[in-house]
């Protein structure tokens, strides 16, 4: 059987590149090839740039409000394309459909709506310099690059294109070689909705195309999302022409739940925040510290509630809510943490081997993993996974756990459970981590900003400051008197 090939999308349309290379993308939840992308070649990536450069022109030459309204059209049509665009998302990622169905094109619907409604909102300043006076205008960077990871490649795409196209940029993007056809149905809504040719382009392909892109010097912005090493390279790469950056990376996020808490509301956290999308987000909650007296009470229900509760399968069916990891190799990665969990002496409280359901026998699927009487030094503890295995560890102290929380590298999110509002934030307000959570755990609005501490990124996304990353100031000084010259 024959399957479609996709080609990059370059200046409104799809175009074909020189060397005929392409890749092979399988559904994780059947091992099958479902389709093939070319690969941006030098005819390609030359195409992209100038389709850029005329897509930049024109569009940064519209008023904000007629960006605004071409922009909220490509809302409208995201939203009445929701299920088309879910179930490409399915079959790319392998996530439930009860997943992708109401998350995956909503949120990322939300964050391009909402920059679109903030883009005539954007002004400059004025002042008066005794007679002078300067103003100052938020002027748009030219083209930035996006670079997407491959758990939620619509919602990416559209977190990095929504602020950038509301500030007048024109964006070559770049999606995951695993994940790549959320992003041309993007392009394509763009152009249905009136995005002038050229502003919204897609390149495919692996890591080379994502060098190119970043080491480019026509390119002003690269927002990447991706692992923490991956971040360091492009970091590398742009800092050869002196690149913007944002960077969205890993986490090895904490969650505290104090004797206090609602412990039922707890477990249904910490489930969420490491079953959800199979634990394929950056933002779980992957060590999560209990205090001591409702420790076994907390792990009871969660062993019940993750054996009873979690419907593994076809992802497609409406039923499943633990879909497949993105490919066999990261299966494979997350199976080796488990058994270096064991070997490290954590206790396996329940899951801990691969899948096969009956409906999807061929997929990439891990149980749902909970390790208890886990150490700070573990590798299961210290490292990020990207799979659903939780760590539970045991504390006494609030000032020790909120020591023992600090103590990575890594600062992308973290969450607090407890009933004492006094100590929910003083505990919060501690913790180095850039996305918080006080009794919930996982939600991000469009109006909230997300972004990491330390080494989990550089620069937010969402939130009104995200639209400043977008623009730079230009200072315009105006003399109202004759110069005074001692020349
Ligand atoms: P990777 O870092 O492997 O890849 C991210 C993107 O970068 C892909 O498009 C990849 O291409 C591309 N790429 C790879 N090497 C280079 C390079 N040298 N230069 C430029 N681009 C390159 O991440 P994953 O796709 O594996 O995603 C999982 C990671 O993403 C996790 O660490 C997760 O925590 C993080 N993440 C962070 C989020 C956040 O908002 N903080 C949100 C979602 C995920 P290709 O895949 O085609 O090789």
């Amino acid at each position: 059987m024959t399957t479609p090939v996709y080609e990059n999308f370059i200046n409104g349309h799809f175009l074909k590149n020189q060397t005929g290379d392409t890749f092979a993308v399988k559904n994780p939840a059947t091992d099958e090839v479902i389709y093939h992308v070319e690969i941006a070649d030098e005819f390609i990536q030359n195409a992209a740039i100038e389709s850029a450069k005329q897509g930049f022109a024109v569009w940064s030459a519209m008023t904000p409000i007629e960006r605004s309204r071409i922009l909220l059209k490509a809302v409208a049509i995201l939203r009445e394309r929701n299920d088309e665009l879910a179930k490409v998302e399915v079959l790319d990622t392998g996530k439930p459909w009860q997943e992708a169905e109401c998350v995956d094109v909503e949120t990322g619907a939300d964050v391009i709506e909402y920059f679109a409604g903030l883009a005539p909102a954007q002004v400059g300043q004025q002042q008066m310099v005794g007679n002078d006076f300067y103003y100052t205008r938020k002027e748009p960077l030219g083209i930035c690059a996006g670079i997407g990871a491959w758990n939620y490649p619509l919602q990416i795409a559209c977190w990095k294109s929504g602020p950038a196209l509301a500030a007048g940029n024109a964006v070559i993007f770049k999606p995951s070689e695993e994940t790549p056809l959320g992003a041309i149905k993007l392009a394509e809504i763009f152009i249905e909705a009136g995005v002038p040719a050229g502003v919204f382009n897609v390149v495919q392909g692996a890591a080379e195309v994502g060098q190119w892109l970043t080491a480019n010097p026509n390119i002003e912005k690269v927002s990447f999302t991706g692992e923490v090493g991956t971040g360091k390279k492009v970091m590398a790469s742009a800092a050869g022409s002196l690149k913007d950056v944002t960077m969205e990376l890993g986490g090895k996020s904490p969650l505290l739940v104090f004797d206090d808490a609602d412990v039922s509301q707890a477990v249904s956290a910490a489930m969420l925040g490491n079953f959800y999308t199979q634990g394929e987000i950056c933002t779980n909650c992957t060590r999560i510290y209990v205090h001591k007296n409702v420790y076994q009470q907390f792990i009871d229900e969660l062993k019940t509630r993750t054996e009873q509760n979690i419907i593994a399968g076809d992802p497609m069916d409406p039923e499943v809510n633990l879909g497949a990891l993105i490919s066999k190799k990261h299966q494979e990665l997350v199976l080796s943490y488990i058994d270096r969990g064991i070997q490290e002496g954590a206790t396996l409280l329940t899951g801990g081997k691969a899948l096969s359901p009956a409906s999807a026998p061929n997929g990439y699927f891990v149980e749902p993993t909970v390790f208890v009487d886990c150490k700070d030094d573990m590798t299961i503890v210290k490292e990020e996974i990207f799979g659903p295995v939780m760590s539970v560890l045991v504390f006494d102290d609030e000032d020790d756990v909120i020591q023992r929380a600090n103590d990575t590298h890594l600062g992308l999110a973290a969450g607090v459970f407890t009933k004492d509002i006094q100590r929910a934030h003083r505990v919060i307000h501690q913790l180095q981590a850039g996305i918080c959570w006080i009794n919930s755990y996982g939600n991000s609005p469009a109006e909230m900003p997300v972004g990491g501490y330390k080494q989990s990124g550089i620069g937010r996304e969402n939130g009104i400051e995200t639209l400043d990353h977008y623009t730079q100031t230009k200072s315009i000084y105006v003399g109202m008197s004759n110069i005074e010259s001692p020349f």
